[in-house]
């Protein structure tokens, strides 16, 4: 492993990644879920992996749901999974 990378569990596979290979979820005042494209937005985050598995099976088992305490609504699920059909099917294990 490289020295000190800051890194970040994914909430679908467990697996801890470089920031960079994974995308923030964040939890706004009202409830409602947002994708964080700069990291850096206030409120509760959760990472998932920048590959369509992990959305996939978090979207299946509301495992963001469960990470951020909320009930995501349909159009979220809907943008989500949008967002994940854009993604790599899987990312490189190393480069
Ligand atoms: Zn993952």
């Amino acid at each position: 492993m490289a020295k000190h990378q800051p890194s970040r569990r994914c909430i679908s596979c467990r697996e801890a990644r470089h920031k960079r290979d994974l995308i923030r979820l964040v939890r706004g005042a009202d409830g409602s879920v947002a994708i964080d494209p700069t990291g850096k937005a206030a409120g509760r985050g959760a990472y998932l992996c920048a590959q369509q598995h992990c959305w996939d099976r978090a979207l299946a088992h509301r495992l963001v749901d469960r990470a951020l305490k909320v009930a995501l609504d349909g159009a979220t699920r809907d943008q989500f999974a949008t967002h994940a059909a854009a993604l790599p099917k899987e990312l490189a294990e190393n480069e």
